[in-house]
């Protein structure tokens, strides 16, 4: 039963389907790697240019900013090779929870999510109780 619900997730999505999602993830990829290289351009310009205290205060908490940024940056593209890597095994477009099909509209607009709306509704209520007791 169960490698049977497989098959039938598995050739929900056609070939070109796959293939553009595919294309609008590797250009995510790409976009996101010449963000980085800015980021880091902008890191090595700052480095030890400014003496005074003061200076160095606010230097230090863009320096902790620009990493928060490279932070999410980073986990971005862990979502987005993650989505790639889906795309390869077929599984992309089924929700990890549930394994029911994420609409491709849902897609369209957040190509890199694991849930579909159902299951994503459900967890943030989660987390709300959790927020909120
Ligand atoms: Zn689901």
């Amino acid at each position: 039963m169960i490698g049977r619900f497989i098959l039938e997730t598995r050739t929900r999505m056609n070939k070109a389907t796959r293939k553009r999602f595919g294309n609008k993830l590797n250009q995510m990829l790409s976009e996101l790697k010449e963000e980085v290289t800015h980021t880091v351009d902008g890191m090595r310009v700052g480095t030890g240019a400014f003496p005074d205290p003061t200076d160095r205060a606010s230097l230090e908490s863009e320096r902790n900013l620009t990493l928060r940024i490279r932070d999410r940056e980073r986990q971005l593209r862990n979502k987005i090779e993650d989505a790639l890597a889906r795309i390869d095994e077929g599984t992309f477009g089924n929700c990890e929870v549930c394994g029911g099909p994420i609409s491709d509209h849902r897609l369209e607009a957040r190509p890199v999510t694991t849930l579909c709306i159902d299951c994503k509704e459900t967890e943030e209520e989660d987390e709300a109780k959790l927020e909120y007791g």
